[in-house]
């Protein structure tokens, strides 16, 4: 299998790779990458370079994503040759494309935030937009990651110069700013046939657009939980994904909305490491070499992980390995502030103590986020 591009994902995927059967070759942008420790075959080059998509191709059965800042042109055209690709590239738009998204999932009567998609801040629908829905959120429709790329204007003259700025590369999507009393994720897996399994629903911690934590079980009502599933099903034949698939919702006023999906393993997906039968990144393996699916069951009654964001200052790895019951993975990146360079996960049978426990290691280890 080759994937595109050799960050943390791609790196999980490599530890989970031969014991799917899989040989992982990944395409990554230099030999610092995350995923060039633990993939079998490393090729140097970019994710949008043709040249370089067309060696992976050559060299591989099927070519799969650890990102989505990819070419979509480019990924068709290697589809037209007969390479096969999964996600292919209708599928991979929805993630590549806010704008896309929003439309297709609008039509298909998806819950969502009220939105506009526009090219320039001059549009004749933004003013009564505007005024219908108050201070709005802004969002790049491509290239955004991690909350690069969403903006929270603070007064109509601001709306306006995000918009003239974002739009000189991307077209930009103006949407309702909710009044958000949670935030949850569902990852699904689909199969190359259109097998269906999900993981159990969990809820996320955002702080300045990042996640900053996942908890399991996402304590939500049982038909929160089903809408989700219902949602997830219904998304996940829609977009024709193939491998895991994420959606993160939020919990509005008026019930769940869809914030956002992700045709890949996901952050939201990490504590399967440990708390389910069969990791996400197993899972997306099996499926995107077009096997059957293994069990999503979990195996431990709570699970917390915690996403390391470099502070000022580094911490210690090792202090973080030495607090009990924490399962402490590195991303082999080099430190920087701001930066997700590892993630610490922490299974068991009590929510608060498994909390406590994570945030303790993620401290030690010298995350820059703040427990909530
Ligand atoms: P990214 O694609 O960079 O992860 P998101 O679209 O998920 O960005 O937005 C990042 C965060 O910003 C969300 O998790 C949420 O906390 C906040 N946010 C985004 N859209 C809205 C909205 N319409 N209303 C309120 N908060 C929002």
């Amino acid at each position: 299998m080759g994937v595109v591009g050799a960050g943390q994902l791609a790196r999980m995927m490599g530890d989970a790779a031969h014991g799917a059967g899989v040989i992982l070759t990944v395409l990554a942008s230099s030999p610092e990458d995350s995923a060039v420790e633990t993939a079998d075959v490393t090729m140097l080059g970019s994710p949008d370079d043709a040249q370089s998509l067309d060696e992976l191709a050559s060299r591989v059965d099927v070519v799969t994503f650890d990102h989505e800042l990819v070419n979509l042109d480019q990924i068709a055209a290697l589809e037209t040759r007969g390479v096969v690709v999964r996600p292919g590239a209708r599928a991979l738009r929805f993630a590549v494309d806010k704008g896309h998204q929003r439309r297709i999932f609008d039509a298909a009567g998806i819950p969502l935030p009220r939105f506009i998609v526009v090219t320039s801040s001059s549009d004749p629908m933004l003013k009564g937009f505007l005024d219908s829905v108050g201070p709005p959120v802004l969002k790049a429709s491509r290239g955004g990651y991690d909350g690069r790329g969403v903006l929270f204007p603070q007064s109509r003259v601001e709306v306006i110069a995000m918009i003239d700025e974002l739009s000189t590369t991307t077209s930009v999507v103006v949407e309702e700013r909710l009044n958000l009393r949670g935030e949850l994720a569902l990852v699904v897996v689909r199969g190359v046939h259109g097998e269906y399994a999900s993981y159990p629903l969990v809820s996320t911690v955002q702080s300045k657009g990042m996640c900053v934590e996942v908890r399991f079980p996402a304590g939500v009502d049982e038909s929160t939980a089903l809408e989700a599933n219902r949602l997830g099903r219904k998304i996940a034949t829609l977009v024709g994904a193939v491998g895991v698939l994420a959606i993160e919702f939020f919990v509005s006023d008026r019930g769940l909305v869809v914030n956002e999906i992700a045709l890949r393993p996901h952050n939201t997906g990490h504590w399967t490491i440990e708390g389910a039968r069969t990791s996400q990144f197993t899972n997306h393996l099996l499926a995107v070499s077009g096997r059957a699916l293994e069990s999503t069951e979990t195996i431990v009654a709570s699970a917390v992980m915690v996403n390391v964001v470099g502070a000022d200052e580094p911490g210690s790895i090792e202090g973080a390995r030495q607090i009990a019951g924490a399962h402490v993975h590195d991303y082999g990146k080099l430190w920087r502030p701001g930066r997700k360079l590892g993630h610490v996960t922490v299974v068991g049978d009590d929510a608060r103590s498994t909390h406590v426990t994570a945030w303790e290691s993620a401290r030690a280890y010298g995350t820059g986020t703040r427990e909530t």
